[in-house]
């Protein structure tokens, strides 16, 4: 079987955790997963944490494949996914044979970020959409902060908690947008 990411041939039979059998690549430490094999090891009794082991110090910096891949089974494209809201890094699967491919350090970068459990999840439209509706809450954030400068961004953050669920908080934000309400000049 010939290596998605690196074209070698020196994809082996070995193992991404205990009890988790899959294909690694010898060359760029990328590995191919069944998802059925995923599923009942993720599902096996007990607790999935005591069968993750810590994840290697190469989660630091994985590596993605931006280049779409061939699965190395069946030959056709296989499909990205992105894995979270703060990271670009994406997981290419392959349906018709129902396989994941992991670039090298990206199934220890998916335990650093506490989503070893997700791997089936990743791949779902609700999953997928919540990514996006989070990548656009924080661009927008970044617009108003970049707007407001660090200070006042910061300021009108706290602002915006203290008056979060008070009853006039519409009243409280009109007041705020008025001109004319300016202390020393509502008087006269
Ligand atoms: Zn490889
Ligand atoms: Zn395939």
């Amino acid at each position: 079987m010939k290596c998605p990411c690196c074209s070698s041939d020196s994809m082996k039979a070995g193992r991404l955790e205990t009890g988790l059998p899959g294909y690694i690549c010898q060359t760029c430490s990328g590995s191919l997963l069944s998802l059925s094999t995923y599923l009942d090891w993720a599902h096996a009794p007990g607790e999935l944490s005591s069968r993750v082991s810590e994840p290697d110090n190469c989660a630091i910096n994985p590596t993605d494949s931006k280049q779409a891949l061939s699965c190395p089974r069946c030959q056709r494209l296989m499909l990205k996914y992105r894995i979270s809201a703060d990271s670009d890094h994406k997981l290419d699967y392959c349906f018709g044979c129902q396989e994941v491919w992991f670039d090298g350090g990206e199934w220890d970068f998916l335990k650093s970020k506490g989503l070893a459990n997700h791997v089936t999840c990743i791949s779902t439209d609700v999953w997928q959409r919540k990514i996006r509706e989070r990548a656009s809450e924080e661009n927008s954030r970044l617009r108003f902060e970049a707007l407001m400068g660090p200070e006042i961004f910061s300021s009108a953050k706290d602002f915006k908690t203290l008056i979060e669920g008070h009853k006039n908080r519409d009243a409280i934000l009109a007041f705020i947008s008025a001109s004319n309400l300016v202390e020393g000049e509502t008087d006269q």
